[in-house]
């Protein structure tokens, strides 16, 4: 044990990223670490279901055994194998086996399964139904900690919580700590609606595996998860207002909307039956991304997962690259730290998070790039053949493999 004072980190937000964060470093010497959440227990995306990424359980097996372990178990998640892509009437153009272009095959799971696992084992080190009321730094100096107000919500109480020397801020898209100390993003519109829901499966379990069809810029997209349920994201192009149109979200409306001349296959016959019966259960969403930051110019803040950059969710990366950002910024402190003791030193913050953004910043463009150029097929009047043919030539192949193999390196803070 070192005589030096801990690290103090405070993680805004108990999502996909501050709960690695928290995860890997809660237990490393010389590190103080707790996390700070406004929802419940329970998560609020409760309804849906989502894929995660090969890239974040590659990454996540090499930094947390355990978790990957434990997120792969049976009635968990269901395995994610295969991609088949294609035409609402049935015309299959993409059958891809996941390990083709990938090291491992991944899951689909329910949200509110995925926060069980990711939040259960740090419940000691998350304060729920807190709100931070106030934060910043605590005066001018270059060496200045930070400082954050909270309120508990159930009882009202607030506690004031000195000497932080830093804030990672993992508090989603319209995050707070982004807004207080680097900016307001803009966010940027795709011109696209998407809404998602669950549903059952039919008794013969026609939705299996990762499936998506097409009709002029209208997509299907559907897996099954534990429980012999179905998840499902539609989307269509929006007009020029990007408001969603109240007539949009009427099954007359969704059910002409992917048909082709020649009628449904029995698949998609099935998925717009199910979102016209369920049309109440339905999270509706514009597709927008926002330009990407890290670090605050006096280098003790920074941001991860969609607080830092919010994507496109055309390729499921928007979760998957949330994974690859908790675990890399843990190990990466780690061996830091690891350094920092060697020498006798304490770490030099500001110099941390400039490092985390040199490394992070071309994969995070790459995954938001990649995923901005996959949602053509989702705009009004773009050929769904051709997008269709595109994604089985090698050139989007190999795309898909820099994806989901080129995850960070953290062997080096690992091998301690
Ligand atoms: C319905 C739906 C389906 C999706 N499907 C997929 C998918 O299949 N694959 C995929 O890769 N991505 C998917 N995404 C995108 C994915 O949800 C996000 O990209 C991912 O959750 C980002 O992780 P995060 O840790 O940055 O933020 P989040 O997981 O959003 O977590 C942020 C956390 O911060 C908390 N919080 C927010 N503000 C504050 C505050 N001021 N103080 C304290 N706490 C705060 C929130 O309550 C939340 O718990 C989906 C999104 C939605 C809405």
């Amino acid at each position: 044990m070192s005589d030096r004072a801990p690290i103090r980190i405070a993680v805004i937000g108990a999502g996909v990223a501050g709960c690695l964060v928290v995860h890997g470093l809660a237990g490393e010497a010389d590190v103080e670490i707790f996390c700070i959440e406004k929802g419940p227990e329970a998560n609020v995306l409760a309804g849906t279901g989502l894929n995660v990424g090969p890239n974040a359980l590659k990454l996540l097996k090499q930094c947390n055994p355990n978790l990957e372990v434990a997120l792969r178990a049976e009635g968990v998640s269901l395995p994610w194998e295969t991609w088949t892509a294609g035409l609402t009437d049935g015309t299959v153009f993409l059958d891809l086996n996941l390990l083709q272009v990938a090291d491992n095959t991944v899951i689909r799971i329910r949200w509110a399964e995925l926060y069980r696992q990711l939040r259960s084992p740090i419940a000691a080190h998350i304060r729920y139904n807190t709100i931070v009321v106030e934060m910043g730094y605590a005066d001018t100096s270059a060496e200045s900690p930070l400082y954050l107000v909270i309120e508990d919500q159930q009882t009202g109480d607030r506690q004031h919580i000195d000497h932080i020397d830093l804030i990672v801020g993992c508090d989603g898209r319209y995050s707070q700590v982004r807004t207080t100390f680097i900016d307001q993003p803009e966010p940027k519109h795709l011109g696209v609606c998407i809404y998602r829901l669950l549903v059952p499966n039919s008794p013969d379990r026609i939705i299996d595996d990762y499936q998506q069809w097409f009709y002029n810029g209208h997509r299907l997209l559907a897996f099954a998860i534990p429980g012999n349920e179905v998840y499902i994201a539609g989307s269509f192009p929006l007009a020029a207002g990007l408001e969603i149109p109240e007539e949009a979200k009427t099954p007359a409306y969704l059910r002409a909307a992917y048909e082709p001349p020649t009628g449904y296959s029995e698949v998609c016959q099935f998925l717009v039956s199910s979102v016209c019966a369920n049309i109440d259960q339905i999270h509706w969403a514009r597709i927008q991304e926002i330009d990407a930051v890290f670090g605050d110019q006096r280098g003790h803040v920074l941001c991860l997962g969609d607080s830092s950059h919010a994507m496109f969710p055309t390729l499921g990366q928007g979760a998957t690259q949330a994974f690859e950002d908790g675990c890399f910024m843990a190990a990466h402190l780690k061996q830091w730290l690891a350094n920092a003791r060697q020498k006798g030193e304490r770490i030099n913050i500001p110099a941390f998070v400039a490092s985390v953004e040199s490394i992070r910043r071309d994969r995070v463009q790459f995954a938001q790039q990649f995923s901005r150029e996959a949602s053509d097929a989702l705009l009004a009047g773009f050929d769904p053949v051709t997008a269709l043919i595109r994604k089985t030539q090698p050139a989007m192949l190999n795309q898909l493999r820099k994806l989901y193999r080129d995850t960070p390196d953290v062997r080096l803070a690992l091998k301690r």
